[in-house]
Parts: structure tokens; C-alpha cells; sequence
């Protein structure tokens, strides 16, 4: 991270002018009027001490003459007095109408920030290219969502505005204690310089131990998800002692330096308190010793001895600033980097809208790898896939078919001068990628259900579906029956990844969820793969019957599952080592006719 190496407080401006760039400038104004609010609530806080130090100035000069003071000198006394009191009771009453008013404000503004920035962040994530998250750890990116966009709305709630009122607040408390008694100012403000010393101590070993505490949270967060979403496979594996060994490794780091950071922050405090005594001690000495030589009052002393307690809060606050700072500069940066991520995959200005599409696929030449520097995963493939025809794609396992079909549905995109996927005749990077989306529906192998209904996950790319079409939907999908005998219907809820369904209605409820988009091509990545063969020569019937001229290419990894496709490749180490139809390929005796013969035997045996 390169925020460790510059100097904290350059970096914090200049991330924290990027965050006002970008986030806050709608609220520029309400932040001024908080900002007044704050500023006008400490102002309030100056004639206290004031008044209180006029008051015992009065009452120590009536002790004083007592006795020859006249009748209406102590009706004048008592109404000043009174007077003195009811102002100090309406500044305390007003100050607490703007602290309210203030935290209220500041409260809102901020949710509306962190709303502002969850969704740039959400809507940023979605536009990444897939290989982005190839080389990201989800929790590293879950943590970026929560505690990085924590950090930052603390830091818009109360940091910000404490920080411009405490500076202000410091120098309007050391202008009025040098109009009080520059001598004593004097004194005060020379402890002053000692809490900066006092902080630049620690300010080094804070830092490191709040990076490493950060780096430390991330790596839970990253060591959680993971755990949390392979928790099947931790389960079934015995695996939980083990994976709950190397969680708590993590957590008792996280402990060790936060009650290390803990020590260090008190060791810090208790100094700058002592720092804080000692030039209060000094003041009130001096100050006697100014009372008694009778070249300051004891109501001076007084009003001037509480404003120094007020001064010291704000400077310990300002000094300890630099610690949230830094925090909140590197949340903002490791958002940002984020903001800052490339978008290869969207539009280009001119991109062409598709308006009737016919589904042809054509694949020219084309090399990919999913890392720049990494191998070829496909070395040159041509392939033309004519509209409405069906494409049957076998291979062993690691062959590159999800590739292909990650390539077809534009989920990554072929690099420049590595060939080129055309839709209908046009480079799919020259298209309009929404127009695209909705043209050609991708079914993984995976099948991926969210949190929700039946209804919800089968709407889900399609927000105004309507029943009729869900239904049609689950029949293709042969799902139909199911669903009609759960008792709650569509709305029966599956969970996160669809649990509590099998996996074979998992997949063919992703296959249905597809069908409801109405798309022009259909990639099924050996998505019936957990069907029977029956079952699944029914749901290949019904989508020629019932959507005709469907451009379909369907990976399978049993030759069977694709005899019908109007042609057939066998992948193999990413190129094309068999093509033709499935009476073309028998005849030519090599992949697809093995794996053919093998899976017949197998029946007839
Ligand atoms: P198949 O679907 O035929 O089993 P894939 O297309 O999924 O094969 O994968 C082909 C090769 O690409 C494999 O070697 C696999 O490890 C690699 N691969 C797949 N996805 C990624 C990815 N996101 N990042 C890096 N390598 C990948
Ligand atoms: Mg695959």
C-alpha cells in the first residue's frame, strides 16, 4: 500500500479532498450550518467562566466593605448576580439545543453519505470485470464495504466538524486568555508544545500498530467468508477443529495488537493528563501569587483557570487527530482503488444497439488467458455457430468449454488482437452489452440460487415477469410439477445457494430463470449434468418445441447428452481437436466416439 509511505497528513488532504470531490459536495451547506452550530455552541461555553469570575469579583469586593456599603449597593448586587445567572442558565440551555441540533444533523448527513458511497461501491463492483474478482479475495472486499465505509462514517459524523471547531475553539480560548492576563497565557500555552512532543513519542508505533490491526481485521473478514461459504465441504471433512485452529491464530494476533495499541493509547493519555495538570498547577501558583501581590483579581483567576481546562481538551483532541486521520485516509484510498479499477467491460461511446437479434454466434481466431502473463486457455479457436442451430461441446475437464461460453456471453473480454466473438455478424465489443445480456443467457454449472423466493430467483433478470411466464419458465425446465406440489408454491423460499432444494432442481431452476429472459441464445454449461438422461432429453425436447429458432450450445461431458446438436466439437487443451456431426463423428472413431460407445456399453451392459 502506498498511503504507508507518504507523509500522514499530505495523504490525508488529498484523500480526504477526493471523498469532498465526490461524496460530500451535495452536502457542503448543511456541513457549514453544522459547522456554525458547533462553533456557535462553544461560544456559548466562553462567558461562563467569564461571568463566574465577575461574580465572585462582586461578591468578594461586597464582603470587602460590607458594612459601609449603602442599601440600594446590595439590591444593585443581588440583580447583577441574578442576571449573570440567567444568562449563564440560557447559554447552557441554548448549548444544548444546538448540540442537538447539531449531532441530528451531522447523524443524517452521514447515513446519506455512507448510503451514497455503499452504492457507488455496490453499482462500481458489478460494472468490474470478472477478472478482477479472479485476483480478489471476497472478504477483502467485504471488509472494504464494512469497515472502511464505517470508518469513513465516523469520520464524517463527528471527526470532521471536531476537528475544524476544536482548532478554532483552541485559538479563540488562547486570544481570550491573553486579553485576560498575558502573563499567565504565557505560562499556559508553554505546557502546549509538549503535548505535540508528547505525541510525535507515539504517533510512529500508533500508526504501525493500526496498520497492522487493519491488515489483521481484513484477514479475518477474508478468512471467514471463505470458511463460511466452503462450510459444507469444512463440514464434511472433519475439517472444523482445524479451520477454527487457524481462525484463532488470526484472532489472538487481532487481540495482542489491539490491547498493545490499547496500552500505547493510555500510555499516551495518562501523559498528556499529566502535561494538562502540570500547567494547570502552574497557572493556579502563579496566578495566587498575582492574587496576593494584587495585580490580578480572585475572580480573574477563577474565570482564567477554567478557560485552561477548557484549552487543554480541544489540544489533546487536535493531537490525537492525526491517529483518526490516518485511519480514515487509508480507508478512503483502499476505496478509492477500487473506484480506480479499469472497466474494460462496458460500452464504448458508439456502441451498437442490437435491435432484431437472430442469435448467430461466430468465434474468430480467438486466444484468451485469464491473466495477462498467465497461459492460453483457448490458442485459437474459429467456430461459427449459425442462428437456431444447436452446438454440442464436449471435452475433458479443464479443456476451456466454460471459457468459451464465458467468451460468447461476453463475461470476459477477448483481448485486442487475439481474435474476436461476433453476435449476428457484429464484434461483441462493438455492441450495446445490455442489448447483449438480454440476448444471450448464460446458465453456469455452477447453479447460483439467491437468498429468496422461487419467484424472486426466477424474476431476477426479468423484474415485470408475470406468472404465466414463470410458469412456462419451470415447465421448459421440466420444474413445473415440483413446484406446483410444494405447499407455497412460487413463493416457497430457497436459500442463499438454494439448500434446500436438490442439486438437480437447483440446476434446473437456473436453467428456468434463464428461460424467462426470452433469450435468443442459450449457453448451458453442462447444467443438466445432475439429471437423469431421460429427464434430460425431455427438457432438450421442449426447448426446440416450444422456442423455436433458439440459437443452443450445450456443454456436456456425455456425448449422449449432445447426439442431437446440429454440430459437435471436442475441446481439448483449449483448441478444437474433433469436429462434425454426431454420425460424422462416430465415423471417425476418435474422442466423441469413445465416449459414446462408452456410455452405450455402459447401458447395455
Ligand atoms: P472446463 O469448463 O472445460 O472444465 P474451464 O474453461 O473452466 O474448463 O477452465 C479452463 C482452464 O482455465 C483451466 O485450466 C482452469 O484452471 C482455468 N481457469 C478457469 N477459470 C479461471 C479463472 N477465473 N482464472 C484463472 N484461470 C481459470
Ligand atoms: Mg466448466
Amino acid at each position: 500500500m502506498d498511503t504507508e509511505e507518504k507523509k500522514p497528513t499530505e495523504g490525508f488532504v488529498k484523500s480526504f479532498t477526493r471523498l469532498e470531490k465526490h461524496f460530500l459536495r451535495p452536502y457542503r451547506w448543511t456541513f457549514t450550518l453544522a459547522l456554525g452550530g458547533l462553533l456557535g455552541q462553544s461560544a456559548l461555553m466562553l462567558p461562563i467562566p467569564l461571568l463566574q469570575g465577575w461574580m465572585v469579583d462582586r461578591l468578594v469586593n461586597f464582603m470587602g466593605h460590607k458594612d459601609s456599603l449603602p442599601e440600594s449597593a446590595r439590591t444593585e448586587l443581588s440583580r447583577g448576580l441574578l442576571l449573570a445567572l440567567v444568562v449563564m442558565i440560557v447559554c447552557h440551555l441554548l448549548r444544548a439545543v444546538l448540540s442537538w441540533w447539531v449531532s441530528d444533523t451531522t447523524g443524517r448527513v452521514s447515513q446519506e453519505v455512507v448510503v451514497a458511497l455503499r452504492t457507488a461501491l455496490h453499482s462500481k463492483l458489478m460494472r468490474l470485470p470478472m477478472a478482477y474478482f479472479d485476483t480478489q479475495q471476497t472478504g477483502r472486499l467485504m471488509a472494504r464495504v464494512t469497515s472502511d465505509v464505517g470508518s469513513i462514517l465516523s469520520f464524517v459524523n463527528s471527526g470532521l466538524l471536531q476537528l475544524i471547531n476544536d482548532l478554532i475553539l483552541a485559538f479563540g480560548i488562547a486570544f481570550v486568555l491573553v486579553t485576560l492576563d498575558w502573563r499567565l497565557a504565557l505560562v499556559a500555552l508553554v505546557v502546549v508544545p509538549l503535548y505535540a512532543v508528547n505525541q510525535n513519542l507515539f504517533s510512529a508505533k500508533i500508526h504501525k500498530l493500526s496498520l497492522g490491526i487493519r491488515a489483521q481485521i481484513s484477514a479475518i473478514y477474508a478468512l471467514l467468508s471463505e470458511r463460511v461459504s466452503a462450510v459444507r465441504v469444512v463440514r464434511s471433512f472433519a475439517r472444523e477443529d482445524a479451520e477454527l485452529a487457524s481462525l484463532d491464530a488470526r484472532i489472538d494476533e487481532h487481540r495482542r495488537l489491539s490491547w498493545q495499541n490499547t496500552k500505547v493509547n493510555s500510555y499516551l493519555g495518562v501523559l498528556a493528563t499529566m502535561i494538562s495538570g502540570l500547567g494547570t498547577v502552574i497557572v493556579l501558583a502563579l496566578g495566587a501569587w498575582f492574587v496576593g501581590q494584587g495585580s490580578l483579581t480572585v475572580g480573574g483567576l477563577l474565570a482564567f483557570y477554567s478557560l485552561v481546562g477548557q484549552l487543554y481538551g480541544p489540544i489533546v483532541r487536535l493531537t490525537q487527530f492525526q491517529a483518526t486521520a490516518q485511519a480514515t485516509s487509508i480507508s478512503i484510498e483502499r476505496l478509492f482503488e477500487v473506484f480506480g479499477e479499469p472497466e474494460p467491460v462496458s460500452d464504448r461511446a458508439d456502441a451498437l444497439p442490437i435491435q432484431r437479434p437472430r442469435g448467430g454466434i461466430e468465434f474468430r481466431d480467438v486466444r484468451f488467458g485469464y491473466l495477462p502473463e498467465g497461459p492460453d486457455i483457448l490458442n485459437g479457436i474459429d467456430l461459427e455457430i449459425e442462428p437456431g442451430t444447436m452446438l454440442g461441446v464436449l471435452g475433458p475437464s479443464g479443456a476451456g468449454k466454460s471459457t468459451l461460453l464465458a467468451l460468447a456471453a461476453r463475461i470476459y473480454d477477448v483481448a485486442e488482437g487475439q481474435g474476436a466473438v461476433l453476435f449476428d455478424g457484429e464484434d461483441v465489443r462493438d455492441l450495446k452489452s445490455d442489448d447483449l445480456r438480454r440476448a444471450v443467457a448464460l446458465v453456469p454449472q455452477q447453479a447460483l440460487l439467491f437468498e429468496g423466493t422461487i419467484r424472486s430467483n426466477l424474476a431476477y433478470a426479468v423484474a415485470n415477469a408475470t406468472d404465466a411466464m414463470l410458469w412456462k419458465a419451470l415447465e421448459l425446465a421440466d420444474l413445473a410439477r415440483t413446484v406446483r406440489a410444494m405447499p407455497q408454491g412460487l413463493d416457497t423460499p430457497v436459500g442463499e445457494r438454494g439448500q434446500s432444494l436438490s442439486g438437480g432442481q437447483r440446476q434446473r431452476m437456473a436453467l428456468a430463470r434463464a428461460l424467462v429472459a426470452n433469450p435468443m441464445v442459450l449457453l448451458l454449461d453442462d447444467c443438466t449434468s445432475a439429471l437423469d438422461a431421460e429427464t434430460e432429453s425431455r427438457i432438450q425436447d421442449a426447448l426446440v418445441e416450444h422456442l423455436p429458432g433458439r440459437t443452443r450450445v450445450v456443454v456436456s461431458h456425455k456425448a449422449a447428452s449432445i447426439r442431437r446438436a446440429d454440430q459437435i466439437i471436442v475441446l481439448d487443451q483449449g483448441g478444437i481437436i474433433e469436429r462434425g456431426t454426431h454420425d460424422e463423428l462416430l465415423e471417425l472413431g476418435g474422442h466423441y466416439a469413445d465416449n459414446f460407445l462408452a456410455q452405450t456399453e455402459a447401458l447395455t451392459v
